[in-house]
């Protein structure tokens, strides 16, 4: 039986505000996709996307190409539709980097710039075609690959999930063989660090989960422009059948339970003979929060800790009203967190693959953030705008 033991790490870096990254990993899909925009709620796209393709992992045969490329296309349509329905989330959009372990063989959807990798007898080599402006220019010659990976433009797509009502899907089959460790990750890894580093780390660290912890440390000592996430999966046993695993390692990296999919059935429902972990998203606030609270006991006490609260923001959830909290998602011993801003709108109003998110609480810098954060949570379609959130304020300030 085809053994897949897997690791995945997502991390917000340390320039950005937001992680507009969202993975998924299931039973024998797994799916990395990186929201574009800045301002333009790449966070619901990516979300939305990963969301509308990660429903295939509840089927229990394996997952054709003609069926992952036609949800793809369904996700692509829906993030579309959503985009244009709500002003505030108009222009978003996503990558996504999706793959199927079907037994012996892989299935591969893409668009977008995240990349695919497979370490086969240790080498790498990318699986996925980057649709971005530099990628057609090397294709047409006009530029060296080595030019490409500094290239000031080098994030400019070509093609995204959701910018345009159609969009064509890269899909190919990948036959698959024992000891692949097979590598999915946003560009905030694969831009800042370099493919030989990436490949030597790779072979470092056994446990995959370990890999993804040292490869997201490399990103971010790089300076950590970006999102960055990393899902590894490391095969074994190729066979027709699958059973797959989350590594060991991963209660080392991650503080708390991976969030479970309320509105799906258990993984081992959906794959007879399959142990599966459901892990979604990105490092929860609550986690980051931990962790900075031991930091600063550590170092500062309790003081230190609650001059630190006040300087954070969240978005998250007060009885069953969309709130704007300052503080921690969190609380320790005392209330790290107090109610800023009530918006108008209800849980009942929110897209319900956004509950979770909303729950964990969306962590902000200032509260410009969180309102922008607030104005773009997603809703239901009978939930239309205008969402009656509070503006920002009219300042004007870059926040
Ligand atoms: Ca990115």
């Amino acid at each position: 039986m085809t053994t897949v033991v897997w690791g995945a790490l997502t991390d917000v870096g340390k320039a950005r505000q937001i992680n507009e990254d969202s993975y998924f990993a299931g039973v024998r899909l797994f799916i990395v996709a990186d929201g574009l925009g800045g301002h333009r709620a790449g966070e619901v796209a990516s979300a939305l996307a990963v969301d509308i393709v990660s429903a295939l992992d509840d089927q229990p045969d394996p997952i054709s190409a003609d069926e992952l490329e036609a949800t793809v296309l369904a996700a692509n349509s829906s993030v579309n539709e959503r985009a244009s329905q709500d002003p505030t989330l108009a222009g978003m959009a996503t990558t996504v980097t999706a793959i199927s372990i079907n037994g012996d063989q892989a299935v591969l959807a893409h668009v977008g710039d995240s990349r695919c990798y497979v370490l086969r007898d240790g080498a790498m080599r990318m699986l996925s075609s980057d649709h971005t402006l530099v990628a057609r220019m090397v294709a047409e010659g006009a530029i060296t690959a080595e030019q490409a990976e500094s290239h000031p433009q080098r994030s400019v797509l070509t093609r995204a999930l959701g910018s345009e009502p159609s969009v064509s899907v890269d899909c190919e089959e990948i036959p698959l063989r024992n000891s692949d460790r097979i590598m999915l990750c946003s560009d905030g890894l694969s831009s800042y660090v370099p493919q030989d580093q990436i490949t030597a780390m790779l072979g470092e660290h056994a446990d995959p989960q370990a890999a993804c912890a040292a490869l997201v440390a490399a990103a971010n000592n790089a300076g950590g422009p970006d999102n960055i996430t990393v899902v590894i999966l490391d095969i074994s046993d190729v066979a027709p059948a699958i059973d797959t695993k989350r590594a060991a390692a991963a209660d080392v990296y991650d503080p708390e339970a991976p969030l479970q999919d309320a509105r799906r059935a258990p993984a081992s429902r959906s794959a007879p003979n399959a142990k599966a972990v459901r892990a979604r998203g990105r490092m929860p606030a609550r986690a980051i929060a931990w962790i900075a609270i031991v930091a600063l006991i550590a170092g500062g006490g309790l003081f230190g800790l609650k001059a630190w609260a006040k300087r954070s923001w969240f978005v998250g959830v007060d009885g069953n009203t969309v709130t704007i909290f300052q503080g921690l998602p969190t609380d320790f011993i005392v209330s790290l967190s107090s109610v800023k801003e009530p918006t108008s709108l209800t849980l009942d109003q929110v897209a319900l693959y956004y509950h979770p998110r909303l729950k964990e609480g969306i962590r902000a810098d200032t509260l410009n953030a969180a309102r922008q954060i607030a104005q773009r949570v997603p809703r239901t379609s009978e939930a239309s705008p205008p969402p009656g959130i509070p503006s920002p304020s009219p300042s004007g300030s870059r926040t």
